[in-house]
């Protein structure tokens, strides 16, 4: 499989290539240049699979320049660190399906991807010798799952800049805990966007990126979207099972449009209808629902809320999706991301009827995000997330009788103990992983949001070829 650039502006490459190059050298994402089909019967011969081994079945669909045999042995690697043999159980309360996508080494679903990334970035290293230093800036969930994916590596080391108080508690000890030498935490006096300003700032120094050999992890990364497909394929194997038609539909709690594009991804290489709908939900912070609802893509300020990893204006991968809206044209894809860079907002109403067969959207309040926990949990004895909360409130909106519902939970409620708190009246449980977490030892540099030290201390950690 080759892949290309939604701006047109490199040469097909491998996915080996795409995997190290993350952001394509055009400023353009990357993407395979077929989706391939899985036909009914290879669907229903893959029924019993286990999670790792329908894991090589899909992905190996994208890949082909790995040995089957590393990929497979990767893949297992990658999801033994999970808490159950399942990886992404499904559970089901009233008319619902949730999704467990939180049973990794951090407790939210960007586990699933990551563990499989650093596992791949360290088999690819090992094979051409090279090294790599990660780079990036969290709000709280990347940064540890990024961490938790690369630690203890060989050739690789990590540098996460976090905002300094400005993430849980739990979230804070789950990146400064981990004492492996690869991993470097750097808690900046600022905000997240002005860490995000930092590495964009670093990276789109060329010159500097390459001598020290600066690798991202954001989901601009194809294999992150990869890995996650798979999920969507395991839900409609394993709800098929118990209901006959064969055609679901997923709720998607969304902020960067990460996982709702794996999920579109799916949807183009499964059999027609076997997803019927993909429903987008975000929290206030609701520039994807107004392009869905709309066709209007344009900057809104960004609000803070209980769902932090959702509180995002400019979607990373957005591009993916604007590539395949306008039939693949490079040449429009740069025209409106050029619009948008600009005036902050591009007018997508022409093409509304796609959008709509695509999707389905819904912004969730604040206060219907806490009822919606308080009210699951009365019900059902369940705790929602905030970020799953917002899903499974969009999935009351729109489902159908006789269609099941799929929400995905993409976090588990401990990491987000104070709104869950506030919504049920009681802390939610500590799962045993992050027992006595906040009393660990922990490591961390203090430093101030300037991109000139953080440099400097790249200069002085970085691994040297
Ligand atoms: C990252 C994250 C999301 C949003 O996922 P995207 O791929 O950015 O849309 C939702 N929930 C949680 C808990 C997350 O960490």
């Amino acid at each position: 499989m080759q892949y290309l650039s939604t701006r047109g502006g490199i040469q097909p490459i491998s996915f080996t290539k795409a995997v190290m190059m993350g952001l394509a050298e055009d400023g353009g994402l990357l993407l395979p240049r077929t989706i391939p089909r899985i036909d009914s019967q290879t669907l229903a011969a893959w029924k019993d699979l286990g999670y790792a081994e329908l894991a090589f079945e899909v992905m190996s669909r994208f890949i082909d320049d790995i040995p089957a045999s590393d990929l497979k042995a990767l893949i297992n690697r990658s999801y033994t660190s999970f808490d159950t043999p399942e990886v992404t159980p499904l559970v089901h309360y009233g008319n619902l399906h949730i999704l467990e996508l939180f049973h990794g080494p951090t407790l939210a679903f960007k586990d699933v991807a990551l563990q499989f990334l650093g596992n791949l970035f360290e088999y690819l290293l090992g094979k051409s010798g090279e090294v790599l230093n990660i780079l990036g800036a969290t709000s709280g969930d990347t940064g540890s799952a990024a961490i938790y994916g690369v630690r203890g590596k060989e050739r690789i080391r990590i540098f996460i800049l976090h905002p300094h108080k400005r993430v849980s508690p739990v979230q804070e000890k789950q990146m400064t805990s981990i004492m492996d030498g690869n991993v470097f935490n750097i808690a900046i006096q600022g905000s997240f966007d002005d860490g995000q300003a930092i590495v964009k700032e670093i990276f789109s120094d060329i010159e500097f990126k390459n001598r020290m050999n600066l690798g991202a992890i954001n989901s601009i990364n194809w294999a992150r979207v990869l890995a996650q497909v798979v999920y969507y394929v395991y839900s409609c194997l394993h709800i098929a099972r118990h209901e006959n038609d064969g055609s679901l539909t997923f709720s998607i709690p969304t902020g960067n449009f990460g996982d709702i594009f794996a999920g579109f991804i799916a949807k183009r290489m499964l059999p027609e209808g076997s997803i019927r709908q993909l429903v987008l939900a975000t929290n206030s912070n609701d520039i994807l629902a107004r392009f869905v609802n709309k066709g209007d893509y344009s900057l809104g300020k960004v609000v803070q809320t209980s769902s932090p990893s959702m509180d995002i204006q400019a979607a990373s991968n957005f591009e993916r999706y604007l590539f395949y809206l306008v039939d693949k044209e490079p040449e429009r894809v740069k025209e409106l991301m050029l619009e948008f860079s600009t005036t902050g907002r591009i007018d997508l109403s022409v093409h509304l009827d796609q959008i709509r067969r695509d999707f389905a959207a819904a912004a969730v309040s604040e206060e219907d995000v806490a009822s919606t926990i308080a009210d699951f949990y009365n019900q059902y004895d369940y705790v929602l997330d905030p970020h799953t909360a917002v899903g499974v409130k969009a999935a009351m909106l729109y489902q159908k009788p006789g269609i099941p519902m799929i929400c995905l939970a993409t976090a588990h409620p401990a990491k987000f103990g104070d709104a869950v708190e506030k919504a049920i009246g009681r802390p939610p449980t500590f799962p045993e992983s992050l027992a006595g977490i906040l009393d660990r030892e922990s490591r961390c540099e203090l430093m101030p949001a300037d991109s000139k030290m953080i440099r400097a201390f790249l200069e002085k950690h970085a691994l040297k070829p």
